[in-house]
C-alpha cells in the first residue's frame, strides 16, 4: 500500500504495546506509510530495543518511544502533552498493549483479576481521555482499540481476558456513539491466534490444536493485524465507526 491510498502522510499516531508482537509491526506499517509514529512500550529497555531496530532500518523514521505507566491516568495526560509538542496533534490512538491470562477460577486473586482489567481495559480508557480533547478542537480523530477473538466465543479459563475484551467492545461501541458528533471515528480489531510472544508463551499442544482448525489453514501474522489498523485509521474507513473487525482466518474456538 502506498501512502496515498490509505492517507495516512504525516499523521501523528501513537500505539501502545508497540515494542514487539503486533503493535511492533504496527509501528512499522505506520512509518511505512509516511506517518509520525510514538510508541509505548512497559519498560524503558524494550522502547530502547525497539527504537534501535527501526532506527537500523531507517534513521530517518519520524518515529519516537514512550514508557508510561498506561494505568495512571495523570502519567498518560502527561506524555500526551510532551507527543502534541514534538509532532503535534494526535490523529490516531491505537490501543494495543494488553496481556492474556489463563487462571482457573479459583485460582484468582482480587489482585490478579484487577490487573488484567487495568491494563486491558483502564489503560485503554486513560488513553482515549487523554487524546480526545485535542482530536475534538482539530475536528476528529481516529481511535482503534484490539479486542480478541475471545469477545467473541470466550474462553474455558483465564475469565479476566474475555471479560477485559468483552469490555473493549463495549467501550469501543458506546465511544463511537458518543464521539461520532466530534467526527471521531472508534472501532476495534478482533484478533484471531496471531504469532506472536505472547502465543508462544502458551501452551504449545493449546495452539497447534487450535492452528489446525483455523479455516484459513494458518495462524495470523502480526502483519495481518497492522494492515486491519491502517485500514480503520485511513479514510477508506470514513463512514466506519462502532464496528469490531474480526481478523482471524474464519476461526470459530
Ligand atoms: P505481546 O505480548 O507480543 O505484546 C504486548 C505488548 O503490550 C508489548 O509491547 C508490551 O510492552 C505491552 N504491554 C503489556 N503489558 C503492559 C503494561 N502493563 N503496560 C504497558 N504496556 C504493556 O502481545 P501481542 O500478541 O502483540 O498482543 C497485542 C494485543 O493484541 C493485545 O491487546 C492482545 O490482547 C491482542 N490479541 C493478541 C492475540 C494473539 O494471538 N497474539 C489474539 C487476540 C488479541
Amino acid at each position: 500500500m502506498s501512502g496515498t491510498f490509505t492517507s495516512l502522510q504525516d499523521k501523528v499516531v501513537v500505539i501502545t504495546g508497540g515494542t514487539r508482537g503486533i503493535g511492533f509491526a504496527a509501528v512499522k506499517a505506520f512509518l511505512k506509510e509516511g506517518a509520525k509514529v510514538a510508541l509505548f512500550g512497559s519498560r524503558q529497555e524494550t522502547v530502547d530495543k525497539a527504537m534501535t531496530k527501526l532506527m537500523e532500518e531507517n534513521s530517518d523514521y519520524p518515529v519516537k518511544g514512550y514508557h508510561p505507566d498506561l494505568t495512571d491516568a495523570q502519567a498518560v495526560r502527561d506524555v500526551i502533552a510532551e507527543i502534541e509538542k514534538e509532532f503535534g496533534s494526535v490523529d490516531v490512538l491505537i490501543n494495543n498493549a494488553g496481556v492474556s491470562d489463563a487462571t482457573p477460577l479459583l485460582q484468582y486473586d482480587d489482585e490478579h483479576f484487577h490487573n488484567v482489567m487495568d491494563i486491558n481495559v483502564s489503560s485503554a480508557l486513560n488513553m482515549i481521555r487523554a487524546v480526545v480533547p485535542s482530536m475534538k478542537e482539530h475536528g476528529g480523530g481516529n481511535i482503534i482499540n484490539t479486542s480478541s477473538v475471545v469477545s467473541l466465543y470466550a474462553q474455558k479459563s483465564g475469565v479476566a481476558y474475555p471479560t477485559s475484551k468483552f469490555a473493549i467492545n463495549g467501550m469501543t461501541k458506546s465511544l463511537a456513539r458518543e464521539l461520532g458528533p466530534m467526527h471521531i471515528r472508534v472501532n476495534a480489531v478482533a484478533p484471531g491466534i496471531i504469532a506472536t510472544d505472547m502465543v508462544a508463551a502458551l501452551d504449545q499442544k493449546l495452539i497447534a490444536g487450535m492452528a489446525a482448525g483455523i479455516p484459513m489453514q494458518r495462524l495470523g501474522e502480526p502483519e495481518d493485524i497492522a494492515n486491519a489498523f491502517l485500514f480503520l485509521a485511513s479514510d477508506l474507513a470514513s463512514y466506519i465507526s462502532g464496528t469490531v473487525l474480526s481478523v482471524d482466518g474464519a476461526i470459530i474456538i
